[in-house]
């Protein structure tokens, strides 16, 4: 168990919503022990507590709300927080979605990172994964299960030349995050484009934030940043989506073609049955807990 982790000093940014496509600046600021992650829409003087449940829209990104006031696309900043460990902090916006920069998780690690990170007096409390939750849907999987720390095992299967199955197995630290997945962007079809934007979505996508691709290749000149980079992605994704539970995590992520809709169904399905979960406060307690979970699988 490790101690709780804030910003050193407030930092600011400028970018543009992916799907509004406005203008948005946001500023990040350190936030007492305890406090969690909280929004603060200016434009509205409205603030939104980070909870699993008050995430209210999984389509395409990941929207969480209050009552009429919501936040879009919080996914990227939301893992990177998590892989930074940075837990307690407030984030005020201009307008209703945080930027997409450049669709990965990067320039939020550059930003935090230059702000820097101090450490708090609490323990950052944990959630132990003690039984299998699983949830299968229209050929989609997505499971929590018991392990040591928090692993992601994550595979793709697109119909598609460029991307086609992708699978990848991580064991995220703040050092694998940053290396391994937070470089990953976003990416989108060609044929998806128009209509989003007929439909007033993607307004703000362009090359810059976005890999797209068509059935021929990538459209964008710059390269991929990793050859699976579509796989990491969603690996990126996934850890904003488990974030929300404002815990570390000790347990395996497994999902096979999943999505924000699914990763919050999983959160909500595990959430509801208490035997299947155990939250340590105390670090004494959760080595007991870890310890008698795992000697089956150490003495094999
Ligand atoms: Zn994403």
């Amino acid at each position: 168990m490790r101690k709780q982790r804030t910003l050193k000093k407030k930092i600011k940014a400028s970018g543009i919503g992916l799907h509004s496509g406005k203008k948005v600046e946001i500023t990040l600021e350190p936030a007492a022990e305890n406090s969690g992650i909280t929004f603060y829409r200016e434009d509205k003087d409205s603030e939104i507590k980070l909870s699993y449940d008050n995430v209210v829209d999984t389509r395409l990104a990941t929207t969480i709300g209050d009552g009429n006031v919501s936040i879009k696309t919080v996914e990227h900043l939301l893992s990177t927080l998590f892989g930074l460990k940075v837990d307690n902090i407030y984030i005020r916006l201009s307008s209703e979605e945080v930027p997409i920069m450049d669709g990965s998780g990067a320039p939020w690690v550059y930003l935090i990172k230059t702000a820097g990170i101090v450490e708090q007096n609490a323990y950052k409390h944990s959630i132990i994964i003690k039984k299998p939750v699983k949830i299968k849907e229209n050929g989609k999987f997505v499971a929590l299960i018991p392990a040591k720390n928090f692993e992601i095992g994550y595979s793709i299967n697109f119909d598609n030349k460029v991307i086609q199955k992708q699978k990848m197995n991580i064991e995220v630290d703040e050092f694998s995050f940053v290396k391994e997945i937070s470089k990953a962007r976003t990416f989108g079809f060609l044929k998806d484009i128009e209509y989003l934007q007929n439909n007033n979505l993607a307004l703000g996508g362009s090359l810059d934030n976005a890999i797209v691709v068509d059935e021929y290749g990538i459209i964008n000149e710059d390269p991929l940043r990793y050859e699976d980079e579509f796989v990491r992605h969603k690996i990126l994704d996934a850890i904003g989506d488990l974030s929300v539970l404002g815990l570390d995590i000790k347990g395996k992520y497994i999902a096979y073609k999943s999505g924000h809709d699914l990763n919050n169904k999983l959160l909500r399905k595990l959430m509801s049955d208490k035997s299947a979960y155990e939250i340590v406060k105390n670090p004494l307690k959760e080595l007991k807990v870890g310890s008698l979970i795992w000697s089956p699988v150490a003495t094999k």
